[in-house]
This record gives C-alpha cells, structure tokens and sequence, in this order.
C-alpha cells in the first residue's frame, strides 16, 4: 500500500529545511501566499502548496539557501465576520466584549486555527521552514506595516479625504471595488415633468426615488441638443422642495441619461461627487451608516423611503411615470449584503502614481509571469488604473460594470482603510485642542504642536490587502538589499491583489519589484466548467484524498491538472481523475521500485546520455514554471522503452531518483533508503546537497 510507504518516510519527508542565515550559498525565496485562519485548508490550497513543494525540493537539490516558511493570514474584515459569527452563537457580540477584548479574543482564536493550518500542511507533505511559521498579524508584520504606511505617507502617496465609498452595513464597513460582485436584476427608472422658473417644461429622470434627497442640481449631458438651453436656469424639485440649477455635465453610458434631465447627486456617483468638490457646492449623504434614509421627520429602510416618495409623487400630479429596466447591483461578495454609496473620510493610495513603475516592471520582464496570458492582464489592470485617474472616467454604482477580477478598476485609488476592528491599525493619531494630524511609527500620547495630552488614534485598521503587499519585505529573511522574493504561486483569484500591488509597493519603497517570477494557476472546477459547491455535490474533498489514498495520490492529480488545464484560469477535474491519479501513482511506484533490481550496468555511457537529456527536460520545465509538463516528462520517460531497455548503476540510479524527487518525495525517499539495506528513514535527505545536512 502506498499509504503504509508514506507513513514509514512521512518525518523525513516533511523534516524542516535547514536554513542558514550566513552562508555563501544562493539563496532562494518562495513566498508563501499564506491560508487564512477561516477555515481548514481545502483543494484549492493542496493545489497551491503542492507546485510550491515541488520548486521548493528542487532548489534544495540545486543546494540553493531555500526560505519557505509556513504562516496563515488574519483575513481582517472576513476574519472578524466569521468570529462575529460564532460569537452570535454563544449569545455575544463584539461591542458587549469591548474593542480590548475582542482583538484578545481573535489572537487566542487565530492561535488555534495557525496550530490547525500548520498540521494540515504537514499532512499534505510540505517540505517548510516550519520552526519560523509566521502570522500576518504579528508583531514584525505589524511594524513593517506601520513602517510602510508612514514612509508612503511621507512620500505623498497616501491621503486621507471624503469620497464615495461601498459601505456595507452588514460589516459595518467600506469595501473596495474589488471585493464586489455584480448582479443584474430588473428594476424600475422613474420619470418627473418638472418646471423652470421661467416656465419651460422638462422630463427629469432618476433611478431611485430617494436620489431626490441628495440632489444638488440637475444635469444636461453634453449631446443632449433638445436641453441644452436649460443650462443655467432654475428648477423646483419636489420631495427636497427646493429650487435647483441646471448644470451641463459629461456624457452617460447608458442613452437614456442623455435624453433627459438627470439628478446630480454627490453622495450617489463619483462623477457627481467630483463636480460638487470642484465646484464647492455642500450636499449631504442620502444613507447613514446603518443605511437607513431620513425623510419627512423619519428613518426608513432604502426601499421602504423609495415606496413612500413614488406615492407622493404620484399625488402631485407631475406626470410620475415608471418603466423596468435591466440594473447592476453591487454586493459585498464575503457576506452577500447590497453595498450602499456613501461619502466618508478615507485613506487612499495614489495607485496612479505607482502604476508607470509597476508598467516597467512587465514591460521589461522583471517579473517573470509563467504565462504570458497573465503579463498581458496584469498590464490590462494598470491600463484599468492609468484610465480610471482621469476623473471623468470613473464610474461607480449606476451600472457600472466592474467585478471582482476587474481589479482595481473603477478605483482612481486604493481605499486602505476598513472600520474593523481586526486588523492592523491606522498609524494616525489627531489632536483633539487643534485638531493636527499625527502619522508616526510610534504611538503618540501628545500633540507635537501645542503639546495637548488630549490625542485620538485614527479607529480604522488597513485593508489586510495592503498588509499582503508588503509581505515581500515583512517576511523576507535575506535583508532588503537586492533580493526579494524568487517566487511567488498563487491561485488566479489573488493574482490581481498580490503581483500587482506587491510590485507597485516595493518599487516604490526599495526601487526593486517584488517578485522574480509569479507562478499563477487557475482555480478547480468540476469536469462541466461548474463552480465547486457542497449543494450541487461535486466537492472534491482535500482531507478525504489525504485521508483515503495518500499524499502521492493528490500531487499526481495536481500534476495532472496542471498538464491538462496548462495556463487556463480553471482546472477541470471529477472523481474518476483521483481514482486515475491514484492508480498512476501506485504503477509508478511500482515500476521504480522493481527498476532498482537492475543492478549490472553493461553500457555505463548510454544510460548516462538518456539520464542527463531526461533530467534537463525535467528541471527546464521548473524553471519555466510549467510543473504539468515537468511532470509529463517523467511520465513518459518511466513509461518508454528506453527506460525498460536502460540498466542503471547504483550512482544513476539516486540520479534518476533525485529528478523525481521534487514531485514524488516519499516514493523517492522510500525507494531511496530501503536499497540501502532497508535502513528506512536515514539516509533521504542525501537528495539535498551535501552542505545543508544538519543532524
Ligand atoms: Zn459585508
Ligand atoms: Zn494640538
């Protein structure tokens, strides 16, 4: 039985990589995208750490100084979505625990999942520096994080100012664009005759009735021949009960905006919001934090003010029609809540900035991307970034099409600040006396200017994004002179958040990009294209392929799936594709272990020839970030007559087994130590080269 193999070389195989922080060796850096503390690890992350083990033993053959430490991820505001959650369950809250006891409560919580995590990885086979596993909230994290912040700040990158935010009033806070999801669903546009102060009649539409308490002026776009003339002229608007100018504004996307009079309202669009900044003309927000409306002396919910006003409007005989149309909705994706727009003062990142850096760095192959598909779209995001620092460009809310895997899209800039309360704090303190604002690395206790005792801290804490980007830094071993990370694997959902933003980060602050190369692989799906999911059954389970058939059984399948699914954003497999990998694994097995009987070799210089182009074939293919077909290699080369024909000599023969290595550790280090008198267990680490053995 495999499983019984694994077993008897599971210490050796997973043993802790001798890290040495002098040494002359080279060293070789893979940045773990770390599992959050949410949940145990599933699939999608036996898929990541598998490719990342595989580069990791190779570079440990190659004698390379290799840093690949384990951690886990506090997952800010879905970290505190889901304590909040299990909190709810035993009859308490956050706010009856107290901001102090509630960051207590997560440590002690986050300890025991890290512990969970940690054990998970070990089970799947990794080979780590397991003695130097890291927290993305720990201290040193949080000090870098701190650093960066104040150092950017400096630099005039990051700003605090009032803008148009997702709020989301199921956590209680602002969500950037990217953390949306889109949702097309029928709604109803509304339709006002409304009068001038002169007498001329005009249509006036607006999508939601409550726009009406936010309205500063009215809008004409810029073709709209038949209005034009307005421009300038006052009109009366029911329900805020106020005269209004006609304002000319940029064109919509969308026609029928253009065809009639359209509400300017700054709490509702970016667009309108950036009018009313430039033009100094005071507006108020439609929704307050809970998202409930004031209108007439009362607080109601969005939908139920909306109800309310079409019957006063309808009572007023100005012509009140409706028609369905076909809308966007933007939900928060974590916890499915419809996001409100509301301005709020936030701290942003000027990505537009940072953008040209981060354009060089692809232009110019610094990154290396495994795919040149994924090139193209990380440079497609900072077109997105570039286009969107125009200020006409922007388009929130009405329609506008962004999604999750747009990236940064619609955002001019990067809101970092989220109002959790778990997560690394703004590093911002002001003075209560003469209201200066103090960004420091050190906690202050008074005012610098008027000496005040009287300080508040900034009560944000980071986007935990912003805190991802500088893991690069925060985790790197080697010091910040000329080496970051050699290579970063990740899943194609984080590709946007943690290349982009890491290489824009730390070209800014070390004038170097973050990554050598990102190895970037799709997510799994089921054999039909469909979206993994416990209801419609077609899960594949980790714990159940680790419990059932093994470690070797799950790398042949992620082999496998990389091989058939090369450079696609989704990896297609079923059940049947762990049955086959799980036979695969057991005939390879086979055929090495009973190879290994060979032992005369008659023609010493062939098999020489044959070993070395099938060990180049193989480690090329690492280099290139192409495991699949790295794998495929082997495959065919166990699988071919020259393979059968071939008879090894003891030396060739740990040759061959030091190439499988890397994808096969535990069939090569049985196989390794039981021609070795079946002194199992002793010898396996003699794949690595002879300077990193350490007893
Ligand atoms: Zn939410
Ligand atoms: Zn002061």
């Amino acid at each position: 039985m495999l499983k019984d193999i694994e077993k008897d070389v599971f210490e050796i195989t997973i043993a802790e990589i001798p890290f040495e922080k002098n040494t002359p060796r080279e060293p070789y850096f893979i940045l773990m995208p770390v599992p959050n503390i949410t949940g145990d690890l599933h699939i999608g992350h036996g898929i990541n750490l598998v490719l990342q083990d595989v580069i990791c033993r190779r570079k440990l053959i190659e004698g390379k100084n290799v840093y690949f430490p384990p951690g886990a991820d506090h997952a800010g505001i879905m970290g505190q979505y889901n304590a909040e959650k299990k909190l709810r369950s035993n009859n308490l809250n956050r706010t009856s625990l107290g901001k102090d006891e509630f960051i207590k409560y997560m440590h002690n919580e986050s300890r025991m999942h890290i512990d969970n995590l940690l054990n998970e990885m070990r089970m799947i086979g990794l080979k780590a520096n397991w003695s130097h596993s890291w927290f993305t909230h720990d201290t040193k994290r949080d000090e870098a994080v701190r650093w960066a912040f104040v150092e950017l700040y400096k630099r005039d990158l990051i700003y605090r100012e009032d803008n148009l935010v997702n709020w989301c009033p199921m956590c209680s806070s602002c969500v950037a664009d990217m953390e949306l999801t889109l949702t097309e669903s029928m709604e109803q546009r509304h339709f006002i005759n409304v009068e001038s102060a002169d007498g001329i009649n005009a249509s006036l539409m607006f999508i939601q009735p409550i726009m009406l308490l936010g309205a500063i002026g009215l809008g004409v776009t810029k073709s709209n021949a038949k209005f034009k003339k307005l421009v300038g002229k006052t009109f009366w608007l029911p329900i805020l009960n106020k005269s209004v100018r006609v304002y000319e504004v940029q064109d919509e996307k969308r026609k029928f905006y253009n065809q009639n009079l359209r509400l300017i309202v700054p709490s509702y669009n970016s667009n309108d919001l950036f009018f009313a900044k430039k033009n100094n003309i005071v507006f108020n927000n439609i929704f307050d934090d809970c998202c409930s409306v004031s209108y007439d002396g009362n607080k109601y919910s969005g939908e139920e003010a909306n109800r309310l006003i079409v019957n006063k409007l309808k009572s007023l005989n100005i012509g009140y029609k409706s028609e369905k149309f076909s809308q966007g909705r933007m939900h928060h994706a974590l916890c499915g809540s419809a996001v409100y727009p509301l301005v709020k003062p936030q701290w942003y990142l000027k990505m537009h900035k940072m953008e040209p850096s981060a354009r060089e760095i692809c232009e110019n192959n610094k990154t290396l991307f495994s795919d040149v598909s994924w090139r193209d779209r990380h440079i497609a995001v900072l077109n997105n970034i570039r286009d969107s620092s125009l200020p006409d460009k922007e388009k929130w809310w009405e329609g506008a099409c962004v999604g999750v895997a747009q990236g940064y899209s619609s955002n001019k800039d990067w809101v970092i600040s989220r109002q959790n309360w778990w997560g690394q704090p703004v590093p911002v303190w002001y003075c209560v006396k003469c209201g200066h604002t103090m960004v420091s690395t050190k906690n202050i206790y008074s005012c610098e200017i008027c000496n005040a005792r009287e300080v508040t801290p900034d009560s944000d804490v980071l986007d935990v994004w912003f805190s991802c980007a500088l893991w690069p830094i925060s985790v790197n071993p080697f010091g910040l002179r000329g080496h970051f990370v050699d290579i970063g694997v990740m899943g194609s959902d984080i590709f946007y958040f943690w290349v982009a933003s890491s290489n824009m980060i730390c070209n800014e602050l070390y004038g170097q990009q973050a990554f050598k190369k990102a190895y970037t692989h799709g997510l799994l799906c089921d054999e039909n294209g469909k979206k993994m999911s416990k209801s419609l059954g077609n899960v594949i389970s980790l714990s159940n392929i680790i419990n059932e058939y093994g470690a070797e059984t799950l790398r042949v399948f992620v082999y496998k799936l990389m091989f058939n699914n090369s450079g696609a954003e989704w990896l297609k497999a079923g059940q049947s594709d762990i049955h086959s990998a799980h036979q695969f694994a057991v005939n390879l097995f086979d055929k090495l272990n009973k190879k290994r009987l060979n032992k005369v070799n008659s023609n010493r210089g062939k098999t020489n020839s044959i070993l070395s182009h099938f060990q180049e074939a193989v480690n090329n293919r690492i280099n290139c970030m192409k495991i699949g077909e790295a794998y495929n290699e082997i495959c065919d080369f166990i699988n071919s007559e020259s393979f059968s024909d071939c008879s090894f000599s003891d030396e060739q023969y740990v040759e061959l087994l030091k190439t499988i290595h890397p994808f096969h550790p535990f069939i090569s280090n049985y196989i390794y130590a039981s021609r070795l008198g079946g002194q199992i267990c002793l010898s396996a680490k003699e794949f690595y080269s002879e300077s990193q053995v350490i007893d």
